[in-house]
């Protein structure tokens, strides 16, 4: 630090705004900007953040200091004052959040929460070894901004602000748009000109690349390079309308798993789609599957067959392990090799289905609305064969995994078990064996047990809409949504026994019920009652903002982060009420017991029956 001190001051007296901007390097719509040089080695996200700052200030035709010391760092002290404010009045209490993750640590992802609304909007791109590795609903939220960014056309310049995440290392890219002009603005704190991609820079690193594979070393710094050239590379072509940007997620997708095997029979991409499936080298296939065995089921259901580069791509593979599963016969539902050949057959079987080629409806979760609601009628819009450990038993074997349109099974979540149930097609009952809860989405998934007969009706089921009954468990439900509405009244009560005493988490089994709080009690543990009476009570269930829920809790619990409105539920007319996706009722809450409490530093873990 000390020389950085030293620059500082030197400089302190001299500190002058920057009228001109200095350009690296000008090439098809990118400049390269130079900019304030980073000497801090984990600094680079407050570098990328205030390079962002200065370019605004110049378009504006405000004070620009891309290349001043003393406002860099009076920037990055206030930013990190700013942190720490937002950590209290967020009642945060996690990393990245003390003191000395703040000030020594990275500029973290999660600070450019409190940034966007301090600042200006930034989307963040994440790139890792040539892919965009954002989540599903960021990807969208890109493709829509890109969309935006192709589709304007006005005479005031739409100006969209990029944070670039590239293996540790973060950079930005402003671009700029009006009727006649589009400029893009990349900045990099470290100033290097590698991004340039001449025929000979191109030339020594397909060299490199290939050296390290043989090797099978990973030089992360040589790999920033290369996923940073062709990053902005991607940028300028998506953002200029070149390139269907949905059409490239699809497709990096699959080619994370397809290029690794061409690579490994040592063909180009046009010599592996024509090659004969029964000429295919099997011990390559074997050591490929060993690799990509555990990530290609969460990838590759994320594909969309309406590109035609993935379905060639995907077809070929396909052809090319069920040759060898002729050959080989039916291996153990754990084995490499036949997990990687399940998961591929089972997306291009669906290609021959129409429904394949439109996107999914969005579920309508009805158990959100009406709790008693135990029978529905409705049609499936997924089905997939899916692969699955036993939790507690850690056994293998496969499941049908389905999706109603129209849904009343409760998914195991916060703290409430998966419902007890079954769907029936016809004359035959299927019982479910597994949930699975999509939180991000809002959605869910059934699962019953795998059979090919089952897995070919419903496969017809989904082409033809067919009506299938969903049958929950009246008694269990009712059970479980009791258990669970009995711990929103126990915490409304013990919450006003304590001091800021704040709500962490909830259990609601039958073989065991209790609820996590954390702060003080005003009361010694053994004052604290061990029978509450309830009478009075409604349920109500509304929807509120972000902002609505921080003003009655003083924070924004982290699981309601992906929904835009937030379900808030009450037991009583006085109660504050929590935000929660549980199942509820009134029903046999007269009476609730605390079995016993258990004390953690400053936890209590407190158990309860009815
Ligand atoms: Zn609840």
């Amino acid at each position: 630090m000390s020389e950085i001190l030293m620059e500082i001051l030197e400089k302190v007296d001299q500190e002058e705004c920057t009228n001109e901007l200095q350009i690296i390097r000008e090439f098809n719509n990118v400049i390269h900007l130079k900019v304030y040089q980073q000497h801090v080695y984990n600094f680079c996200g407050y570098h990328a953040t205030y390079n962002i700052l200065q370019l605004l200030n110049h378009f504006h035709q405000k004070k620009c200091y891309l290349y001043h010391s003393v406002s860099f760092w009076k920037y990055v002290k206030f930013v990190q004052n700013y942190l720490k404010l937002y950590r209290t009045k967020h009642n945060i209490n996690h990393e990245p959040w003390s003191n000395h993750d703040i000030e020594h640590g990275d500029f973290e992802r999660c600070y450019l929460k409190p940034w966007k609304e301090l600042y200006h909007d930034v989307i963040v791109i994440q790139y890792q070894f040539g892919r965009i590795v954002n989540g599903l609903k960021e990807k969208e939220q890109i493709i829509h901004s890109i969309q935006q960014f192709i589709n304007y056309d006005q005479v005031a310049p739409l100006i969209q602000v990029y944070m670039l995440g590239i293996t540790f290392h973060w950079v930005s890219f402003v671009a700029v748009k009006t009727k006649s002009k589009t400029k893009f603005y990349f900045m990099d704190s470290k100033n290097i000109d590698y991004c340039e991609w001449k025929e000979q820079i191109k030339y020594k690193n397909t060299q490199m690349t290939s050296i390290i594979k043989e090797l099978r070393l990973l030089d992360m710094y040589l790999q920033g390079i290369l996923d940073l050239q062709e990053l902005i590379k991607l940028m300028d072509q998506a953002l200029r309308g070149e390139l269907n940007f949905a059409e490239y997620l699809c497709d990096s997708s699959t080619l994370m798993y397809v290029r690794p095997l061409y690579e490994l029979f040592g063909m180009s991409e046009q010599q592996f789609l024509d090659a004969n499936p029964a000429e295919i080298n099997q011990d390559i296939i074997i050591v490929w599957a060993q690799e990509y065995k555990n990530t290609i089921f969460s990838v590759l259901k994320e594909v969309s067959i309406l590109f035609d580069r993935s379905r060639k791509l995907l077809t070929q593979v396909n052809k090319i392990t069920s040759h060898i599963h002729s050959i080989i016969g039916q291996q153990e539902v754990h084995d490499p090799f036949q997990q990687c050949h399940d998961v591929i057959q089972g997306l291009v079987e669906s290609f021959k289905y129409e429904w394949s080629y439109h996107p999914k409806e969005k579920q309508i979760n009805l158990y959100f609305e009406d709790a008693s609601k135990c029978e529905h009628i409705s049609y499936i819009t997924y089905v997939m064969k899916a692969y699955f450990r036993e939790f507690v038993t850690k056994q293998h074997h496969y499941h049908i995994r389905i999706q109603f349109y129209e849904n009343i099974f409760h998914p195991q979540g916060g703290g409430q078990p998966d419902d007890v149930g079954s769907i029936i097609i016809g004359d035959k009952e299927f019982i479910i064996k597994n949930m699975y809860n999509d939180r991000q989405h809002q959605e869910s998934y059934v699962d019953i047990e795998f059979s090919q007969e089952a897995y070919d009706l419903l496969l017809d089921c989904r082409t033809k809409k067919t009506p299938i009954l969903q049958k929950v468990n009246p008694e269990v439900r009712l059970i479980h949504s009791q258990l669970h509405s009995a711990g929103h009244l126990l915490k409304e009560e013990l919450i006003k026994l304590g001091k800021g005493l704040k709500y962490i988490k909830g259990m609601h089994f039958q073989k065991e019920s209790y609820i996590l709080l954390e702060g003080e009690f005003e009361i010694p543990i053994e004052q604290i009652p061990r029978e509450f009476q309830f009478q009075d009570l409604q349920l109500s269930i509304c929807y509120y903002t972000h902002n609505k829920v921080f003003e009655i809790l003083g924070y924004v619990p982290e699981f309601v982060e992906f929904s835009e409105m937030v379900r808030w539920i009450k037991l009583r007319d006085q109660d504050i009420g929590f935000p929660c996706y549980g199942t509820h009722t009134v029903k046999g809450l007269d009476k609730i017991q605390i079995t016993n409490i258990l004390k953690n530093n400053n936890q209590f873990t407190i158990f309860y029956n009815l």
